[in-house]
Parts: C-alpha cells; structure tokens; sequence
C-alpha cells in the first residue's frame, strides 16, 4: 500500500504551474476534469460561477464503486490560491518545493489536490477496495470561501469528510472560529477647522472616543476583536465629515461573539448618541451606521464523531500519532459543517503560506496521501 512520490511530486509539480488566483480557477478545473474522467470517475461541474465571479463552478468528483462497503466520505481541497500567483515556477531541491521567490508555491491548496490524485491512482493501480468516495474542489477560498457559500450541498452524498488545507504534519483541525466581519461608518459635518469650527462635527474624533473604549485583541481565551483598518477626512484644515472602519470579531462560543459584536455596536452607538453641541448651532446630528456581515460560523467536531473516529482508526492502522487542535481561522470546512456535514481539516504538510517563501517537503505530502488512502481502505 504504498503511493508513488516521484508521480505525486510530478502531478504537484504541473498543478503548481497552472496559474489559479482566485476568480481564475477554470484551467485547474479543467485539468482535473479531464484527469478524472480519464480515471472513469464522473465529474460535475455546478453553476456557482454566476454567483462568485469565478470563470468556473465548484467542482464535483465521484469514484465508481471501489468494492468496500464503508460510509461515504468525501474529501475537499480549494483550487484557488492567494497572490501573487502568475507565472508560478516550481523550485525542488531534493525534498523540498519552493517557488521561484516572487509567487506563492501554492501548495495551499494544491499539495492537496496532488495527494488526492495521486492515492485513487494508487488505488486504481494495486486494486485495493475502497469504501464511496467524492472530491469535491472548491473556488474563491481564499476571498470569503465564495465557492463553499455558492455550492449545493445536495450535491454531496457523504455526510462526513475532510478538507486537507491544514500546514503541519499528522494534525487534525477540529475547531475554528466563528467571525463577523463588521463595516462603520461614522458621518458628522465638515467645516473649515480654522474659521468656523462651531459648525463641524468631527467623524473621526467620534470614532476615536469609541475605538479607545473597545475591548480588541485577544478577549477570552476564544474570542478576539479587531478594527484594522480606518480611513476618513480630507485635509488638516476640514473637520472630517465621515470616518469607515473596517474590523471583525471571531470566537469558538456563539454566544460571545454576538455579545463582543453588541458591544462594538453599542460603543459606537453611545458615542455619536452623547454628542453635544455645545454652541448649539448644529441643526443636525451625527449618525452611525454599523453593519456586520457573518462571515463563516463556528466549526466544532467532538472526538466520538464519525469523522474523527475514521482518521483516528486510519492513523492507527498506520501507527501514527495525529494531533487534535483548534485553529484560529475559518475556511471552507467551517461551511461544509453548517451544511451538516460533518468536516475535519487535515494537514498537508505545506508551510509559511500566504508568502512566496511557501514551502513544502515531499515526504511530507506523502504522509497526508497515506493517512487519506489509510481513511479509504
Ligand atoms: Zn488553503
């Protein structure tokens, strides 16, 4: 039962090299489509593109029987990666992969897909039974997982599964955040700062009032708060009109996250409530709009569900130890468990992405493909 590294190598290798930033997945897509079907999987493509922007859909892929009778599982990579990824040149230097230096490798998420490939080719080969299986390649991760979002999870059969997009070696993600992503925008009056100061309203003296009493940075040991970034006015001598900030909350608990978020609203809200004109002049007052957008909701796998028990039996059969840990980000495998289905993440060995000093070894992706051929025999 063993894989072929130098295949894996090449197949990561070619998957590296076509160029995929997110919205621009279509040639990845198509790549798989033809491999797959060539290996007499079905492959379906869905219509999320008209909802992501994307030039292609999500990307489903269905084995035909592998004559084991286990549960269905499904494993999910997203086939977009982070800038700057055009003209990606793969670099090896024995074990390890690197990029040229002025792109991201991309083995997030692409060491992967080439796993994936590489183990239902091993499978294939060696005839050895595996239980139902569907991949399912996901667009727009890496810019609001709009592809989970915009996918039918009617067109899922398994109802567990796993996202391998962790870096590390044997770790299991069984925990992320819930995250709102929070828009402020503050509106006084402007006026000329040195004239007629009486008849401003400053935006951002409002905003920083409010901003000095927020609770930010780490708040309990599952949630955290930021605002990161502000802009508003115009030039020294205008009192600012109007201030936007941009920030988020994320915790593991429901509940305190809406409680931070309130807290956030209601501090601004106070604020621009206990403006005062002091000359009385001011006809009008300054508003507030304060909107949340909820950005992936809280991912939770308890160590007797169906998905942990399944990789824990894998990781026994091959006499490795995993290790369970709760990440502090959201990802596609935050919305395949709203949807029900149950989705730990699984590490592929990749490491320092999101930066073209992006690395991976190839050992490494070689113990990921074993844990997921473990997982299917
Ligand atoms: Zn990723």
């Amino acid at each position: 039962m063993t894989i072929d590294q130098e295949r894996l190598a090449s197949v990561f290798t070619t998957l590296c090299e076509i160029d995929s930033p997110s919205k621009q997945e279509g040639r990845v897509a198509a790549y798989l489509k033809s491999l797959f079907t060539e290996m007499g999987a079905e492959v379906f493509e869905d219509d999320s593109a008209r909802r992501t922007g994307s030039d292609c859909g999500n990307l489903f892929v269905r084995f035909p029987d592998g004559g084991l009778d286990r549960e269905p599982v499904f494993f999910n990579c997203h086939m977009d990666t982070v800038l700057p990824a055009i003209g990606v040149k793969v670099k090896r230097q024995g074990e390890v992969f690197t990029s040229a230096g002025d792109t991201v490798l991309g083995s997030d998420d692409k060491a992967g897909i080439a796993a994936l490939i590489e183990v239902m080719q091993t499978m294939q080969e060696k005839k050895i039974p595996y239980g139902p299986v569907e991949l399912v390649f996901t667009t727009c991760e890496e810019v609001g997982l709009l592809g989970v979002k915009a996918l039918d999870p009617s067109n899922i059969r398994a109802k567990i599964g796993y996202a391998l997009d962790s870096s590390g070696i044997n770790r299991v993600i069984v925990g992320a955040p819930a995250a709102n992503r929070i828009t402020v925008e503050i509106r006084g009056i402007a006026s000329h700062a040195g004239l007629s100061p009486e008849k401003g309203i400053s935006a951002i003296h409002l905003a920083a009032k409010a901003i000095a009493r927020l609770k930010l940075g780490r708040l309990d040991p599952e949630s955290t708060a930021n605002i990161g970034v502000i802009a508003g006015g115009t030039a020294s001598n205008i009192i600012p009109e109007t201030v936007l900030l941009q920030g988020e909350v994320r915790s593991h608990s429901v509940k305190q996250l809406q409680e931070y978020t309130e807290h956030m609203r209601l501090t601004f809200q106070e604020e621009v409530d206990n403006w005062s004109d002091p000359a009385g002049n001011i006809a009008v007052r300054p508003s507030l709009d304060f909107s949340i957008i909820d950005d992936y909701p809280v991912m939770k796998l308890d160590r007797d569900s169906a998905a942990i028990k399944r990789v824990q039996a894998a990781a026994v059969s091959l006499g490795t130890e995993l290790d369970y840990v709760v990440a502090g980000g959201g990802s596609d495998a935050n919305i395949f468990n709203s949807y029900d289905i149950q989705c730990a993440i699984l590490s592929t060995g990749m490491d320092k992405v999101h930066s073209t000093r992006e690395t991976i070894k190839l050992s490494d992706m070689a113990l990921a493909a074993n844990l997921i051929m473990a997982i299917l025999a």
